[in-house]
């Protein structure tokens, strides 16, 4: 008989400190898929819910679909985005009758209105409806703030191994094959987590040259070989919510009798983690010196690649943040394709003008003026379009992303991709699709701190990320922390990376 596998993904970053609500329609802006709808919509790309669908046909099962939920980063659900979701994911268990194993996308670090751990509350009332015996999987985003609860209701929990994320579908499939293991008997897996006093490390999980979290994730790769250890997991944490649960952790999943060496695996990568505490490869600079080197030209070597990192919408960025543009703008740039700026009025503006129309803008700068102005300027409106795209990847490679209605706008020098939905410029489709083709260019600007790496790194003579003020600030001098754990470090003066741990 096929096992009954119940397969859903619910992926939310939440930077608690924007003030954008995450709706219903912020899902459905970059999708909400429900049942069956799944499989056409994912089969053949590198999506978590793709490898879900290619280990179902691999081992069997007679998959049940639930929901596939995703949406750009951005502040606090709603009480009632998070509990429709969530409701329909409960649902499809509770009415799936016999169910063998369930299988997860999350993300890890996702905050509604009501829960600080709210995949935490998702696996808790999942393991009420199935109870002990039914093996739970799920995949997370290298920068869950993982909880003990989610350790607790989960058999396994198995988190991306790369920034830029590009193992989202193979690290499904190696949950996948856990939950099939568990389902035949002959793995019992189960899952424990822990959390150091620290609300930075990892480097915030930075894989993309040699150092910590590659260091970590090789000695990972190795601890995983050994008898009884199913996964070993290190999550980077994100910053930028105000929880409890704040921070880099561990997390391993293991057989019965491993316990022991499983509690001896996690403290020595938290050991690991805690001694590197001060390693950060993080090179942010200003965006003076950001258009110093902007000012060179590209001599047929590609072009230079300013990343606008904390106006990053992937961490919670408005995605609309001036002053980039402002000072390429005063600079007199030229050859610049800018993406992205989320501004629906303009693109409404510029809809209604028309192609090669002229029009004055005030562009951007709408979500908090405080980091900085509209942009006053004459714009040519160059190109209209619904801003849908497939992605190239390596990244997402085949999922479609929705810009909704997108003008592309030329202002001086620059041609700016004005858009409609917020959404972090990972792929070159962004532009591409917006007939810009950034090889082209001497400057082209991305809303994005590491996942444009994977496409743009390729292309690019140099890449400059840069401080613009943004709600993603690295300085967390500028945060202001209510609910987290205390002590924690680096605010607190913790000398051991369990401080604190007896007290909570
Ligand atoms: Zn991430």
């Amino acid at each position: 008989m096929a096992y009954r596998v119940l397969i859903a993904q619910f992926m939310h970053e939440t930077n608690t400190f924007s003030k954008l609500p995450t709706t219903l329609d912020d899902y459905r802006r970059r999708f909400l898929v429900e049942g069956e709808a799944m499989v056409p919509k994912f089969k053949g790309t590198k999506n978590e819910i793709g490898g879900y669908i290619d280990a179902a046909a691999k081992y069997g099962w007679e998959p049940v679909y639930a929901v596939a939920a995703n949406a750009t980063p951005s502040g606090k659900l709603t009480r009632e985005t998070w509990e429709t979701i969530r409701d329909r994911i409960a649902g499809a268990a509770r009415d799936a009758g016999r169910l063998d194993g369930i299988c997860l996308s999350l993300h890890g670090a996702m905050v509604s209105e009501t829960e600080d751990d709210a995949e935490g509350a998702l696996l808790e009332l999942l393991r009420g409806i199935v109870g002990p015996d039914v093996p739970i999987a799920a995949t997370l985003d290298l920068h869950a703030n993982a909880t003990v609860r989610m350790a607790r209701h989960a058999n396994v929990l198995l988190s991306y191994r790369t920034y830029p994320h590009i193992d989202g579908y193979e690290r499904a499939v190696q949950a996948a094959a856990l939950v099939q293991a568990a389902m035949d008997g002959t793995k019992q897996p189960r899952c424990l987590l822990v959390q150091p006093a620290m609300l930075e490390g990892a480097d915030h999980g930075r894989t993309t040259q040699p150092g910590l979290m590659r260091d970590l994730l090789a000695r990972a790769d190795d601890y995983e070989k050994e008898p009884g250890i199913d996964a070993v997991s290190i999550q980077a944490g994100f910053t930028w919510a105000d929880i409890p649960y704040t921070g880099p952790s561990v997390a391993v999943s293991h057989e019965p009798a491993a316990e022991a060496r499983a509690r001896a695996i996690a403290a020595a990568l938290v050991d690991e983690i805690w001694r590197r505490r001060d390693e950060s490869s993080s090179d942010y600079r200003t965006v003076a010196e950001g258009i110093a080197a902007a000012r060179a030209k590209s001599d047929g070597k590609g072009p230079l690649v300013l990343a606008d990192g904390t106006d990053n919408p992937g961490g919670g960025g408005y995605n609309d943040t001036t002053p980039v543009l402002q000072a390429l703008l005063d600079a007199g740039i030229a050859n610049v394709a800018f993406g992205t700026i989320y501004d629906p009025a303009t693109v409404r503006q510029a809809m209604a003008a028309g192609v090669g129309a002229e029009i004055e803008v005030a562009l951007g700068g709408h979500t908090d003026e405080s980091m900085g102005k509209p942009v006053r300027a004459r714009a040519v409106v160059k190109m209209l379009s619904d801003g849908l795209f497939r992605n190239d990847g390596p990244m997402n490679a085949g999922v479609e992303t929705n810009m909704g209605p997108t003008a592309v706008l030329r202002i001086g020098g620059v041609d700016v991709v004005t858009i409609s939905n917020r959404i972090q410029t990972i792929d070159l489709q962004v532009f591409l699709s917006q007939g810009i083709d950034p090889r082209a260019k001497d400057v082209v600007v991305v809303k994005s701190v590491q996942h444009f790496r994977a496409a743009y790194a390729p292309i690019a003579r140099e890449i400059v990320l840069v401080d613009s003020g943004g709600i993603c600030s690295p300085d967390i001098s500028r945060l202001t922390f209510a609910k987290l754990r205390r002590p924690i470090w680096p605010l607190d003066g913790v000398n051991d990376p369990y401080a604190g741990m007896k007290a909570r």
